[in-house]
């Protein structure tokens, strides 16, 4: 059955949100859950077309709760404006729910822990096309260990889903020289949303 994007979210649907919210906000499967201020969910259209996966909340986000609310927030809103866009048309998350200290890293065991948080989100949403904003959401969500260079610019596929890498805009603040590589890389989405639009409505 079609069901339009801007009818309410059904109650199953409703619930299922509540109960994974609730798992992240209650989970202690790694060391995050002791040192992180909030845990960070995700925001957004929960029956998003896009859906954009981070790495993991930096310390606005851990003082907030919600994610790409710092300097990077600022220039991703402004990305998503290139692809006419707003951030409430959107689903944004993160690999990691929790802040690693000191923006570290996360560790494999961290991305392990919080996978089914993810993939349950990504299943509940059942967007359009996935963005992995940088290295890290790149690498985890294909499984690889390929280097961003090598990712961006391709289209990759996240079980059935379009998956195109992008540059992490927290990167393009301190190389704006890569704004222009960047740009071609929102290009490539949007040609590859717009053609999955024409063909599946
Ligand atoms: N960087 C990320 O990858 N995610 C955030 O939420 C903030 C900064």
């Amino acid at each position: 059955m079609w069901v339009s994007r801007n009818s309410p979210l059904p109650e199953a649907s409703e619930a299922e949100w509540e109960r994974l919210a609730r798992e992240v906000a209650e989970c202690t499967a790694c060391p995050l859950s002791k040192t992180r201020r909030y845990p960070v969910f995700g925001v957004g259209d929960r029956r998003a077309r896009w859906m954009l996966i981070g790495e993991a909340p930096g310390e606005q986000e851990d003082l907030t709760g919600e994610p790409f609310v710092g300097p990077a927030g600022q220039l991703l809103n402004e990305m998503l404006r290139t692809l006419r866009l707003r951030r409430e048309e959107v689903y944004i998350t993160n690999v990691l729910k929790s802040r690693p200290p000191g923006n570290r890293d996360p560790k494999p065991e961290e991305i392990a822990a919080c996978e089914p948080f993810l993939k349950r989100q990504i299943a509940l949403v059942q967007p359009k096309i996935l963005l992995a904003i940088g290295r890290i959401a790149a690498q985890s969500l294909l499984k690889t260990e390929a280097s961003l260079s090598k990712l961006r610019g391709k289209v990759h596929r996240y079980e059935t889903i379009p998956l195109v890498v992008i540059y992490h805009p927290a990167y393009l603040l301190r190389n704006p020289a890569a704004k222009r590589q960047a740009f071609e890389d929102l290009k490539l989405a949007y040609r590859v949303y717009s053609e999955s639009e024409q063909v599946h409505g």
